[in-house]
């Protein structure tokens, strides 16, 4: 890796980071799950710069507002804050390209499995995608990865059938992915 450049652990929120119960935008149904800060704290030892890409179709589908889900991420990021991680920053895509309402009915990158987020903390962070890895629940964050280049994907196990991923391996948790990318080094 060059050395002006550094590496990124890509999250996934909803299923990741929290519970994924559906459309997550109230704080106290916000749920960490187990392990969370201690695998990001983790990752950080390792070098990785923390960045998170999230759909959140909700926002175009009018389930909630852009307001309300950056109070949400305000509020989340202080949580890691508080224990002591910093999120590099929290990337969002708010539209949806058939249930969107009005300016967010729309195709775009930024909408995984695009890459336009991954691209976009790339770009303003000097990430080496090769040398990064990205962790999702969902084919489409794999997806993502590969359009993003990001040279890792691991996929974390219990939100869809695994048979045939993509990823370079299947995880129980951000904590086995962080242990797996540790024995990789
Ligand atoms: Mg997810």
């Amino acid at each position: 890796m060059p050395q002006d450049q550094v590496k990124a652990l890509f999250l996934d929120r909803d299923g990741v980071i929290n519970v994924d119960s559906g459309y997550i935008w109230r704080i106290e149904d916000f749920i960490f799950r187990d392990g969370v800060f201690e695998a990001c704290q983790a990752a950080r030892d390792m070098g990785y710069l923390l960045v998170i890409v999230t759909n959140q179709a909700g926002i175009g589908r009018g389930l909630y507002t852009e307001q309300q889900f950056h109070a949400l991420t305000e509020w989340m990021e202080e949580q890691f804050r508080e224990n002591g991680i910093e999120i590099a920053r929290t990337y969002f895509s708010p539209t949806h390209p058939e249930e969107g309402i009005g300016v967010y009915r729309r195709e775009s990158p930024d909408r995984k499995p695009g890459p336009g987020m991954l691209f976009k903390a790339r770009d303003a962070y000097n990430i080496d995608m090769a040398a990064s890895a990205i962790v999702g629940d969902r084919e489409t964050d794999i997806e993502a990865g590969i359009n993003g280049g990001v040279g890792t994907r691991l996929l974390l196990d219990g939100t869809e059938d695994t048979t045939g991923t993509r990823a370079d391996t299947v995880v129980g948790s951000l904590a086995d992915a962080v242990a797996w990318l540790g024995k990789q080094a």
